[in-house]
């Protein structure tokens, strides 16, 4: 594709269909391409985008990597209820994604990351009730706020620093006693005395529900979707060629969205694209036999808690593993005992457990963008813990680089070539 905006019409690929390839599908196509979308999963069923917790965490504008969280993580590996997981095997395969990880804790990369983050926060309650209204499904956001709960007074005092940025940016939070904690949330364990109340933060009834209409309303548009998988990408002049498990087909432009396996497409483009599996386990009780108002984070446990239409879905934690490992059953088995002390009363029968590769990038920015190598490829991948939360806004940037070209600084940002020193 030459460097110009592509023409309405032109056609485009997407490989992934969870819920970044589903959002994005649906962006381009209605701004009129031709859109097919190509997946060998039924659309959102093979990765995270299926069981997510379904917030959309419009408040989280900070990386993962905060300034000092090298003593943090040491101190999360070590305590085997920790959300941090780094299984032994493999682990050294880990070490470079981990240093770029820990480079984003230093304050200036901190700076860039929250201010990427932060664009991306400040639309996407708009972004998101856009494109469900559009697609008829305005009644699957829920406006409810989120609660943060912290174990310990030092670690809610520590935590003011983040929260007051927060508030200073926009993105209003207040504070919750003990007495306001069991007011608003009777059903938690009677322990918890330190909280904050992020406004800005909404749910959505079932994420893979989302991901279902999104597809209706696509295929309204025009979109095609093929149960196809794609084994790699060649750029050519002004087109980009598939090699599919069906053959061959050639399209305009063609958008990386692969969850983990994107990273596999940056390589063949000669992009450096540092992906990691970042794993989370959680279970989901159709009859729990309470009701949860809002969705709530237990801030020190890395673990969430959300009342979706499929259940109460409670998980979380971080595993740094191959992709392809299977679950570590013990995970399972503490996640369920950390649930039934969170949630006296929890009736875990016929609870559903499972576990999905977030595609994290170590600065916790998603890459919405072209590759600098193939010119007609584009991506957006690498959204991490906040793929259904970015997953509007990330589309309209990703149609708006397509159609306009747009040479807009604010999304230089979103870049694959920022880790091009980082290799
Ligand atoms: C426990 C847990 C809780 C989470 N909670 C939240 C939350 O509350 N809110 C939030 O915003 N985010 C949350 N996330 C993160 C969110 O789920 C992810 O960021 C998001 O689902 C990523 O979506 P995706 O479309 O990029 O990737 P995926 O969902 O992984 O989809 C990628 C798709 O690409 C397809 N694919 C892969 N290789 C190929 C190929 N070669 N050819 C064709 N297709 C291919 C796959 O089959 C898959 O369908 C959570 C994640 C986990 C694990």
């Amino acid at each position: 594709m030459p460097d110009k905006a592509l023409p309405s019409g032109a056609s485009i690929a997407v490989i992934g269909a969870g819920i970044v390839g589903v959002a994005s599908a649906y962006a381009l196509a209605r701004q009129g391409y031709e859109v097919v979308v190509y997946d060998p999963s039924p659309p959102g069923e093979a990765g995270p985008s299926r069981a997510n917790a379904g917030h959309v965490g419009a408040s989280d504008i900070h990386p993962l990597s905060t300034p000092g969280i090298h003593w943090k993580a040491m101190k999360m590996l070590m305590n085997p209820d920790g959300p941090l997981k780094i299984p032994v095997r493999g682990a050294i395969a880990q070490i470079p994604w981990f240093w770029r990880f820990w480079r984003t804790s230093q304050r200036k990369r901190f700076e860039v990351a929250t201010s990427a983050l932060s664009y991306l926060c400040s639309h996407t309650l708009t972004d998101t009730g856009a494109m469900l209204e559009s697609a008829s499904m305005t009644d699957m956001l829920l406006h409810a706020g989120c609660a943060f709960l912290y174990d310990t007074e030092q670690s809610f005092t520590a935590s003011k620093r983040i929260w007051a940025d927060k508030n200073a940016r926009g993105f209003d939070n207040e504070e919750m006693d003990a007495g306001r904690i069991v007011q608003d949330i009777p059903i938690i364990a009677d322990t918890f005395r330190y909280g904050v109340l992020s406004h800005k933060w909404s749910m959505v009834r079932d994420p893979l529900d989302v991901v279902r209409g999104l597809v209706e309303a696509a295929e309204s548009n025009g979109v095609i979707f093929q149960r196809i998988r794609v084994n790699s990408l060649c750029g050519g002049l002004d087109s980009v060629t598939l090699e599919t498990n069906e053959g061959k087909s050639q399209h305009a432009a063609a958008i990386v969205a692969a969850g983990v396996n994107s990273v596999t497409f940056a390589k063949s483009c000669g992009d450096f694209l540092p992906m990691a599996a970042e794993r989370g386990y959680n279970l989901t009780v159709p009859a729990p036999g309470m009701e949860l108002e809002l969705p709530l984070v237990f801030a020190d446990r890395g673990i969430v808690a959300t009342h979706l239409t499929s259940g109460l879905r409670i998980g979380g934690w971080a595993e740094y593993a191959h992709p392809n490992r299977p679950a570590n059953q013990n995970y399972f088995k503490s996640i369920a005992r950390i649930s039934a002390e969170l949630f006296p009363g929890l009736n875990l029968d016929n609870a559903n457990y499972w576990m999905g590769n977030r595609p994290s990038l170590p600065d916790s920015v998603p890459v919405i963008s072209q590759s600098p190598h193939v010119p007609g490829v584009f991506y957006n991948c690498g959204h991490g813990h906040y793929g259904l939360t970015h997953a509007a806004t990330s589309a309209r940037i990703l149609a708006e680089l397509i159609s306009n070209k747009s040479e807009d600084e604010r999304y230089r940002q979103y870049s694959i070539t920022r880790f091009s020193n980082m290799r």
